[in-house]
Order: C-alpha cells, then sequence, then structure tokens
C-alpha cells in the first residue's frame, strides 16, 4: 500500500516512509492510496471476536503488503495490554471505555502501536529516530509512556504552559529515559506550529532522522480505526442490534472522527456520527454551514478538545473527494458550551451512577441533542474522570485522591518562548 499527501504536490511513498516522516514533503497529511473493504463475512461472526482479532484483521487490511502477519499480530497484541468495554447507560446510550491504557486515555493506542511500528522500522538503521510530538495534554503522556524503553528511539514533547493537569505533567517526566519535555510559553496551537516548522527544516533534517507522534502520523490514526469496529462487535454482542448506530465523538484534533470515517468507508455499518466540539466549534460550525474558520481556541473544561486549528480537516475533506454535503449528511456537529458539559456529568452521575469525564460528557450531550428514537447511540469515552478533578469535583462533589504530589519534578524542566528558534537550539544540541 503506497500513501499520498492531501495536498498532492508530493510523489505517494511507502508506509515506511509515511510512518518515519509524519508530514508529506509538501506540508500534506498522509491516507492510504486505496482503502479496502472489508469482506462482508465479517461481520457475521463480529460479534463473538475480541478486539485484538478485529485489529488483526483490519490491521491486516491496510498494512499486510508490507508488514508480515506475525510483526502485525505482535504490534497488535502489544497494543492493546488492556480491554474496551463498552458500557451501556440508561436504555439505548453506551459509553465505550477508551481509558483502560497505562495513561488512561484513548491516545494510549494510536501512541502504543505507532511505537512499535517505528521501533520496528528503526531497528537495526543505525541511525536513532527522533520523535516530535506536541501536546494540549493527554497526546504527550501517551506517546512518551508508548515510547518508553522503546530502543534507538528518542521522544520530545512540547506541550503549552499551564494548561497540563498535574498527572498529565508526571507523565511527561520518567527518570532517565528516553523522554524529553519542553514547555512552550504559548498555545497549543504554537506547539504545533513549531513541530510543524521543524519538519520543514531541511538543515534540521540533515542531522536527525525526524518523525511525529502526534494524531497526523498515519500510524496513530490507523489503529484507532480498530475500535469503531469493536464497539459495533459489542453492541452487536450485548444488544443484539445491528441498525441504526449512532456515534458521538469528542472531538479537537479530528484524529478519531478521521479514523472512524475511515472505518465507515471499510464497511462499518454505522448509521451516521456525531462530532462532540466543547466551546472550540470550528468543526460543528464547519459541519452546520460549510464554512472552515480556524481560530484562537479558548479555554475549557474539556481541555484536550482546545483546538483552533484542527489538522486532520484535510483528511477528513479528501475522504469526501470534497463533497460537503456527503459529509454533513453522515456527521453532525454540536458545540457544548462548559456549563453543559458539568450539567451532563452531574446528571448521568445521578441518574446513570455514572462518571463521565468532562470530554465523554460533551458527546453524550450532543448524541442527546441529535439521537432519534429507535436508535442506539455510542459516545466515546476518552479518558478516565479521575485525569480531569476539577470539573469532576464541581459537577458531582466526587474527588480523587492527588495521584501525584507536586514535589519536584523528575528530571530538569525545559521552558522556552513560542518561537520556532528557540526549539531549534534545543534540537541541534541534542
Ligand atoms: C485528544 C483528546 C480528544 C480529542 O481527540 P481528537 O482525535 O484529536 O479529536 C478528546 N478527548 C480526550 C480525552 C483527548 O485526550
Amino acid at each position: 500500500m503506497r500513501f499520498y499527501s492531501t495536498n498532492r504536490q508530493s510523489a505517494p511513498v511507502t508506509l515506511r516512509e509515511a510512518v518515519m516522516t509524519g508530514l508529506a514533503a509538501d506540508g500534506g497529511l498522509f491516507l492510504p492510496e486505496r482503502i479496502p473493504v472489508i469482506p462482508g463475512a465479517f461481520f457475521n461472526n463480529i460479534s463473538e471476536m475480541g478486539i485484538r482479532d478485529i485489529a488483526y484483521v483490519v490491521a491486516d487490511l491496510i498494512l499486510g503488503e508490507d508488514m508480515e502477519s506475525s510483526v502485525i499480530k505482535r504490534i497488535v497484541n502489544e497494543t492493546f495490554t488492556f480491554e474496551v468495554p463498552l458500557v451501556p447507560l440508561t436504555s439505548d446510550r453506551y459509553v465505550l471505555e477508551l481509558f483502560h491504557g497505562p495513561t488512561l486515555a484513548f491516545k494510549d493506542v494510536g501512541a502504543r502501536f505507532l511505537a512499535r511500528v517505528i521501533g520496528y522500522y528503526s531497528a537495526g538503521t543505525g541511525r536513532g529516530v527522533k520523535v516530535l510530538v506536541a501536546t494540549s495534554g493527554d497526546s504527550g503522556g501517551a506517546v512518551a509512556n508508548g515510547f518508553l524503553g522503546i530502543p534507538g528511539v528518542e521522544v520530545c514533547v512540547l506541550y503549552p504552559h499551564g494548561l497540563l493537569t498535574p498527572l498529565q505533567r508526571a507523565q511527561l517526566y520518567y527518570p532517565g529515559s528516553n523522554i524529553r519535555a519542553i514547555e512552550v510559553l504559548g498555545s497549543f496551537d504554537d506547539c504545533q506550529r513549531m513541530v510543524k516548522q521543524a519538519f520543514s527544516d531541511p538543515v534540521l533534517r540533515a542531522v536527525h532522522t525526524l518523525t511525529s507522534a502526534n494524531s497526523i502520523n498515519i500510524c496513530r490514526l490507523l489503529p484507532q480505526t480498530f475500535y469503531f469496529f469493536h464497539a459495533y462487535a459489542s453492541l452487536v454482542h450485548t444488544d443484539g442490534v445491528g441498525s441504526g448506530v449512532v456515534m458521538s465523538i469528542p472531538s479537537g484534533n479530528l484524529g478519531n472522527l478521521t479514523a472512524a470515517l475511515l472505518a465507515y468507508r471499510m464497511g462499518l455499518p454505522v448509521k451516521r456520527f456525531i462530532v462532540a466540539n466543547n466551546a472550540n466549534s470550528v468543526t460543528a460550525d464547519y459541519l452546520r454551514d460549510g464554512v472552515f474558520a480556524p481560530r484562537r481556541a479558548v479555554r475549557t473544561v474539556a481541555a484536550a478538545m482546545d483546538v483552533g486549528n484542527p489538522s486532520n480537516i484535510s483528511r477528513i475533506t479528501e475522504l469526501f473527494d470534497g463533497d460537503y454535503s456527503a459529509l454533513s449528511e453522515l456527521v453532525a456537529g454540536y458545540s457544548i458550551s462548559d456549563s453543559e458539559i458539568l450539567e451532563t456529568m452531574s446528571e448521568t452521575y445521578r441518574d446513570d451512577g455514572y462518571l463521565l469525564d468532562p470530554h465523554g460528557a460533551t458527546a453524550l450531550a450532543a448524541l442527546k441533542r441529535d439521537i432519534k428514537p429507535g436508535e442506539k447511540g455510542v459516545v466515546l469515552e476518552t479518558a478516565h474522570p479521575a485525569k480531569f478533578p476539577r470539573p469532576v469535583a464541581e459537577a458531582t462533589g466526587i474527588t480523587f485522591a492527588p495521584a501525584v504530589r507536586q514535589e519536584k519534578p523528575l528530571r530538569k524542566e525545559v521552558r522556552i518562548s513560542a518561537s520556532y528558534d528557540a526549539l531549534r537550539k534545543i534540537l541541534m544540541q541534542v
């Protein structure tokens, strides 16, 4: 399988090149040249399959030409060292708990898979690989953890000043590890811009083999398709339901939505999708009125979705061949205010006895607005509520014992201004 750039200004590349470069030479994002359709028979007994078996079938269809089956199997098994339960709320609503990985967020799936693919490709090359990633919260910890101890790979995580919870920060600072964290005096969008600039810096690229572990890397994205099939399988298994399924996706940078749409094109029998934005409503607005207008992100209680310029939008328009009406028919968008997010957390805890995190609550609030009688709704619960103790306490009164004490960092903290020059200086030294 070859992978082409959404900008179409550079030639298609192999899987290896797509993974190791992260971003296409023309600045576009990679997509597979061909989206394989899963044979219908797969769905006949999907409800009896576990997530690893499902993942293996889907992965093999996309990666099978480039990797041996045994390698794909090993990477899938090492990725899913945890389960992804589908938990019923009140009638017709379900929560897909994607937070049972080591850093308690769905980003573990993509990060663990990608780390192992990069480890596979860098083994025996004799040249170390440097992974650059910008995080608004959860991806940094997931990437740091996912790459922990992968030989020959060094990870550099950029995060915006003041945005991470103590737990998220602690997940970045492992003593003596192959992980380096850099705090940027700016926003997440600044971090993303700086990473992009590093990739287009020919001098830096001559010194290091650079790759990205952001959701822009195609191997972060591909494994996220697996759990959409798994959610469907679990629903059929629990409830015998095979039609009228609606999936609500708490969205920021649109990695999960892109994976959902890839899964849909591969044959996932879902009726439609919902994009749930917080007050950063760029995608919801686009789906409503067709105008994509990036803007500065504002801070919300669902902070991992505080994104003002979601980079995966080019993949999404590409997957629909620019057919906006087809896209807006399949995907509805809603923007949910902080007060409605907190209210949904509080209500769900009171009425269903289920504790949502603010991101899952955003998705449930959007689902409630959109779901029609007879439909079954699946909400992606993207993080464990313990990762967001403040809004959880505010909405429900539940407090968690602090998972980390704020003692001195395990590794000296590096803080830089939001300029590419400052980042470049560091990257050229190490
Ligand atoms: C990253 C993140 C999101 C947003 O996911 P995208 O795929 O970037 O849209 C939602 N919830 C949580 C908890 C996250 O960490």
